[in-house]
């Protein structure tokens, strides 16, 4: 059994080392069978349906859209009853594939356009076989299907929407600076400095008036105090393990001094929570002082609401729970303090339905939307935001950018959201999280006069 294994292998692998040295007549092969294609496709948009059906073997398979033709003769058929002149097609592309000196695929796309939103796009496959000296199609699949134009947008366009629009980011993430980050470690001798000016110039360049976000202690009383744009708070709770949460003295802030930081207005948030990555269920009894805290000052928590994220260092993070990132989990929290203000992280991620369901129940719950619609696919992630909008709590949705240097392409996300109006739109990277925040008029006033001076 083995010894026929080992003559089978050597026998394919000889025979396609044989052939694929000789890239010459490899070269001939695909020119032979372009030809071929050509004068076929020549004779079928002329109406010559003799000569197509002539350059197809008598046994073919001939399928459209998945819908085989019994007989040449409905293909020839088809050939003549088919309207003409075509129209000329805005994309055309053939790729031709030799697999042996008798054979062959081509593959062809094409598109025409319908109108200004709709266009239809062709594949057709065709198998090629060389019989007594003549290529023919042995096998022929024609896939027609509509589809919606997807409009290019320019940056110039996203600026000039972006003109007189101030920006409020709800998730940042709080840290020491990194020796190592060429993005800003020349701003400043002092590290953590040089961080927060990095951060700063991005602010300026991206229309943030306003940030929340979270951190070790130590460094959300530092960035406030350097860019009163940032709404700081502490991580909740920090993890002695994660790099990023350094110092981390103790998991939970004292009582006494953060009462006394939302009282004075040092501190003016409260998270993004660890409940998940650090496996701690988020109705665990140590927390009540704290929730009872942020809803006496009425400050916002971002709960992190999805399972992810999927890459993770699992030495910080040796106990994840992703069932405690579950929203459904706030319901017994919010009956004890049914007035805390919460928004949910990375709505259209993985915990999307629970997010609705909570937000239904809790007229003062958010969402907003950072991570999931940056590295998942569209199609999963933009059906559950056009749900939020559907179900009537679109006007809850608010902008976040999570990763650092990320801003810019979490705008262009919402931006590219092309069924959106532009209130909406402006209304995500504003004028709902002002509603959330409370923002005075005033402050608004002051926001948007920030961005008009800077033109
Ligand atoms: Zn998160």
């Amino acid at each position: 059994m083995k010894n026929h294994l080992i003559i089978f292998l050597t026998f394919i692998v000889c025979g396609y080392n044989g052939y694929s040295q000789d890239n010459h007549n490899e070269t001939i092969i695909k020119a032979e069978i372009e030809t071929a294609e050509l004068a076929e496709q020549n004779a079928f948009k002329n109406g010559d349906c003799a000569l197509v059906l002539e350059s197809m073997e008598d046994n073919i398979t001939f399928l459209a859209n998945g819908r085989r033709a019994p007989s040449k003769e409905i293909i020839e058929k088809f050939c003549k009853s088919i309207p003409r002149p075509f129209k000329t097609p805005t994309k055309s592309q053939l790729h031709t594939y030799p697999l042996t000196p008798e054979s062959g695929y081509t593959i062809k796309m094409l598109e025409f356009p319908i109108d200004e939103t709709t266009k239809v796009e062709e594949f057709v496959t065709k198998i090629w076989k060389k019989t007594d000296g003549k290529w023919k199609i042995s096998h022929l699949h024609s896939t027609v299907k509509e589809v919606p134009i997807t409009k290019v947008t320019t940056q110039k366009e996203i600026n000039d929407f972006l003109k007189n629009q101030p920006i409020i980011d709800v998730h940042i993430h709080i840290t020491k600076g990194y020796a190592d980050s060429e993005d800003y470690n020349a701003l400043d001798s002092d590290i953590d400095l040089a961080k927060i000016k990095w951060m700063s110039k991005r602010f300026d360049d991206n229309n943030i008036v306003l940030a929340l976000g979270g951190g070790p202690m130590k460094y959300a009383k530092l960035w406030q105090e350097k860019d009163k744009r940032h709404w700081s708070g502490p991580r909740f709770p920090c993890n002695p393990l994660r790099e990023q949460d350094e110092p981390c003295d103790s998991e939970l802030p004292d009582i006494l001094e953060l009462e006394q930081l939302f009282k004075n207005g040092t501190f003016k948030s409260l998270g993004e929570t660890s409940f998940h990555s650090m496996g701690i269920h988020p109705a665990d009894e140590r927390f009540d002082p704290y929730w009872a805290l942020a809803e006496k000052y009425q400050i916002p928590i971002g709960f992190h609401a999805d399972r992810g994220p999927f890459k993770r260092n699992m030495k910080e993070t040796p106990n994840w729970n992703e069932d405690y990132a579950n929203p459904l989990l706030l319901l017994p929290i919010l009956e004890k303090y049914p007035k805390l203000k919460i928004y949910l992280m990375h709505y259209p991620g993985s915990y999307f339905k629970e997010c609705l369901e909570i937000m239904k129940k809790y007229d003062q719950i958010y969402c907003e939307i950072t991570a999931v619609s940056m590295f998942a696919p569209k199609d999963i992630w933009e059906p559950r935001v056009k749900k939020l909008f559907d179900e009537g709590l679109g006007n809850r949705l608010m902008f976040g950018s999570d990763y650092v240097g990320t801003i810019r392409k979490n705008i262009e996300i919402i931006y590219n959201l092309d069924w959106l109006t532009d209130t909406q739109k402006r209304a995500i990277y504003y004028d709902n999280a002002s509603r959330f925040l409370e923002l005075s008029e005033s402050e608004t006033e002051r926001h948007y006069n920030l961005i008009e001076s800077k033109k």
